[in-house]
């Protein structure tokens, strides 16, 4: 039934942006469906033996392995990079798009007049970011002390901030190594996870929420508008105290208000503290801007996380709510519950809460065998809810007496790895049969015997066969 919902979100014009992007947007669509990416690598190798990403029907989880999808190297045709998606579909950035599409890393900002009309966008930036962008690792390597013989080496960033060869080398020196972007890298790995993680496609696109009922889809549709008016930004990669004049957005008031709060806290103009770790960044320094309805909030690259995961903001996308900047997974996360089974939004009334987790009707269904679990009983490891049949199958513990399973319902006994029944037939002692429960006990070759006494009259009974 999902299948069939027109995309209207995507017919709609917004903020100018040329409907054949989001035809190509949409074109990409298959690119993601269900069948695609698979195969793909599994991240958590070599622990993991993966023989490649199988995709569950519905929860989005590898059936080979158990890893979540997003911990799969999934890689787009013609490198298109999910970012772009993102920004395709929640910026309407035409011009972005359009540059980045045809020629990548080879685009400038332009011009931000032709968005003024719009006043909701005029005060955010707008994405800037480049893709497979090359430079030569001495660009501004001069600090290096004692290398003189400069030699320079050509690297790509998967992502990079904005076409500006010094700025984008000393705001990547900033990051920790291993979230550097670096194509081949551990980094640019690390960006592909967070990318899926923070900007589940799902969450910002109607033909990709395969669970919202028809009934549901306008709630989305103005879930996706809002965030498209007033939640996400970008924040832009700055040198403290350096004229930013020339990125386009002009707004006197802003400076004035700046140096008069800067005199307050006797800092130099330009001079600001990390909204969050509250230090200050001197001019000069590398730092991550968000204009965000009229305060500017200023951020060590570091620094720039969500409120709720404590992720880097991939690619410096942020969602803004209530003052704080989160990653999309999270800032949605607030608005409505989030399936524990596939992953999507639920924008139905009615659900199932449970587990103290969130699930469509559907989708809490045993974690074994996808029986629809609503109303029935059944058993919980490790999070995941399983039907009885499955969980004796593949949890239940043997009894070591009458070797069948112990159900999950039935008394136990457990002593180190060996269980039993709590049940006389099962526990006693095996030469005089005297009910073990709650006494003292001893367990030889998998006998019970009550005392030495005991086990003396086995062994002379039996000798063949000696405890
Ligand atoms: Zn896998
Ligand atoms: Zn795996
Ligand atoms: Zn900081
Ligand atoms: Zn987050
Ligand atoms: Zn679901
Ligand atoms: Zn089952
Ligand atoms: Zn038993
Ligand atoms: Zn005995």
């Amino acid at each position: 039934m999902a299948d069939v919902v027109s995309p209207v979100v995507d017919e709609k014009p917004c903020f100018g942006a040329n409907p054949q992007i989001f035809k190509l947007g949409l074109g990409k669509q298959h690119i993601l469906a269900h069948d695609i990416g698979q195969g793909s690598q599994c991240r958590n190798e070599p622990t993991c033996r993966c023989e490649g990403l199988d995709l569950h029907f519905w929860r989005k989880m590898c059936k080979n392995c158990g890893c979540r999808m997003d911990e799969h190297d999934v890689v787009l045709p013609n490198e298109f990079d999910h970012a772009q998606i993102v920004i395709g579909r929640l910026f309407g950035a035409r011009e972005h798009f359009e540059k980045v599409l045809t020629k990548p890393g080879m685009y400038k900002p332009t011009d931000q007049n032709d968005t003024k009309e719009n006043n909701m966008m005029s005060t955010r930036s707008q994405p800037t970011a480049v893709y497979n962008y090359k430079m030569t690792s001495s660009d501004s390597e001069s600090e290096k002390e004692g290398s003189n013989n400069k030699k320079k080496e050509n690297v790509k960033y998967a992502w990079a901030p904005l076409p500006d060869k010094d700025l984008v080398s000393r705001y990547m020196k900033c990051l920790p190594e291993d979230e550097r972007p670096l194509v081949g890298s551990k980094g640019e790995q690390n960006r592909k996870s967070r990318l899926q993680f923070q900007l589940p496609l799902y969450d910002c696109n109607v033909e990709d929420a395969r669970f919202v009922e028809e009934k549901d889809v306008k709630t989305l549709q103005n879930f996706v508008e809002n965030v498209r008016n007033n939640v996400i930004g970008v924040g832009r990669v700055v040198e403290i105290g350096k004229d930013s004049d020339n990125y386009g957005d002009n707004e006197d008031g802003n400076d004035i208000e700046k140096s008069m709060n800067a005199a307050l806290k006797g800092l130099k103009v330009g001079e600001t503290d990390c909204k969050d770790c509250s230090e200050i960044m001197k001019n000069g320094e590398i730092g991550v801007e968000c204009h965000h309805h009229t305060k500017t909030d200023t951020y060590h690259p570091n620094c720039f996380r969500c409120e709720t995961c404590r992720q880097l903001l991939v690619d410096n996308i942020y969602f803004f709510y209530k003052n704080k900047y989160y990653c999309g997974r999270h800032y949605a996360d607030q608005l409505y519950p989030r399936c524990a089974g596939c992953d999507e939004l639920i924008f139905a009334n009615e659900y199932t809460f449970a587990e103290e987790k969130s699930w469509h009707f559907d989708h809490f269904a045993c974690y074994k065998c996808d029986f629809k679990l609503g109303g029935s009983r059944y058993m919980t490891r490790d999070e995941n809810p399983f039907c009885l049949d499955c969980y004796l199958k593949h949890f239940a513990k043997t009894c070591d007496t009458c070797q069948s399973k112990i159900g999950p319902d039935e008394k136990r006994l457990n002593y180190n790895e060996t269980h039993w029944h709590a049940e006389e037939r099962c526990f006693q002692c095996v030469q005089c049969k005297m009910n073990l429960i709650g006494k003292k006990f001893m367990l030889k070759s998998h006998k019970l015997l009550c005392s030495s006494q005991c086990k003396a009259n086995y062994n002379s009974a039996h000798p063949d066969y000696q405890l």
